[in-house]
């Protein structure tokens, strides 16, 4: 079994690939519930929800959230009602903040709902939230602390970012399956995703680093900077707030200790040498998930690069 930790599009992108290439029930993705928020009255987990949408064929493709043609009569009526409307949610997407947060309300937990879903939308890898506690990313900026979707969607990441911090991180228990899916993992895959509020919130779930330590697997990352800047999203800003270099040597510094291998593009070919000699090994790659052919090759160097760590830790 494979073990994925996951944020939203990058990692959603990453998943088409790897169930090309892998048996879905053979994966189990541990996704980022950081970046959830309740909009008018309704509970909304973006990174679970992108994921879900993109591996049943139903998410938006130039959008990369959201679902394909859907419309936006209800959104209207509440804009209309007074209702603030900067994050656009769709009229299938608010069917499933409906029944999820009726659900909820019912006393099912995240995990379950999550599981629910995933199976009435026919998706094959199991998608596990990394926590059924609350956890909220939330951004330092100039006017103060803002929810993580505040200062990206709302506000369009303008305001200089100066700190994260994930509320309620202490109390949150992993999700039922999150640490013996990382225990009984053959291969722990961390997708290119944002390594400071996609990852670093899974990764500071209490157990969850420590649990990846631990394991006999091993540990591959796929490096979410290309050339010195992601591929998209506030991964720049955000990484430098917590003092990182944004480019894959940031990436590497980020996951020091805890990966035996980081997948960096073949554009930042002339960077791996520095990191293998910062103590991890270095896989280079087309890593551009342009397309399904794309995707799956990036699936597959990932594999190999996780074997060939398997083999050097038995010599
Ligand atoms: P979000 O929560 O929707 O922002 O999604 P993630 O955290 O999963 O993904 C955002 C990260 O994915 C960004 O840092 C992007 O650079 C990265 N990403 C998106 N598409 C690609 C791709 O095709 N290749 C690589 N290597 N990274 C990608």
């Amino acid at each position: 079994m494979i073990a994925v930790l996951a944020g939203g599009v990058g990692a959603a992108r990453f998943l088409e690939g790897l169930v090309q290439v892998v048996p879905p029930e053979m994966i189990v993705a541990i996704v980022n519930t950081g970046d959830d928020m309740v909009f008018h009255g309704l509970h909304v987990s973006p990174d679970i929800d992108i994921v879900t949408y993109t591996l049943a064929g139903i998410v938006d493709p130039l959008q990369g959230w959201g679902i394909r043609d859907d419309t936006t009569h209800a959104l209207s009526m509440l804009a209309t009602l007074g209702a603030e409307t900067w994050f656009k949610l769709g009229d299938r997407d608010l069917a499933v903040h409906i029944r999820r947060t009726e659900l909820l309300r019912a006393g099912w937990t995240l995990s379950q709902v999550t599981d629910a879903f995933r199976r009435a939308l026919n998706v094959g890898i199991r998608l596990l939230p990394m926590s059924d506690d609350p956890v909220v990313t939330e951004i330092c900026t100039p006017v103060g602390w803002l929810h993580f979707q505040q200062y990206l969607v709302q506000r369009r990441a303008r305001d200089e970012a100066l700190g994260v911090r994930f509320t309620g991180i202490e109390r949150a228990r992993p999700a039922p399956g999150v640490l013996e899916a990382l225990c009984t993992a053959e291969v722990i895959m961390i997708a290119p995703s944002n390594p400071v509020v996609s990852i670093g919130t899974i990764l500071a779930v209490p157990g969850v680093r420590d649990a990846i330590i631990a394991s006999p697997a091993p540990v591959v990352a796929v490096s979410p900077i290309i050339a010195g800047a992601p591929v998209k999203g506030p991964a720049a800003p955000l990484m430098r707030a917590v003092g990182l270099e944004v480019s894959a040597r940031g990436v590497a510094a980020c996951y020091r200790g805890l990966i035996d291998v980081l997948v960096i593009d073949q554009a930042d070919a002339d960077l791996a040498d520095d990191i293998r000699a910062s103590g991890v090994e270095v896989a280079v790659a087309d890593t551009v998930m342009r397309g399904p052919v794309e995707k799956r090759r990036l699936a597959e160097a990932t594999l190999v690069a996780a074997r060939t760590a398997v083999r050097r830790r038995s010599y």
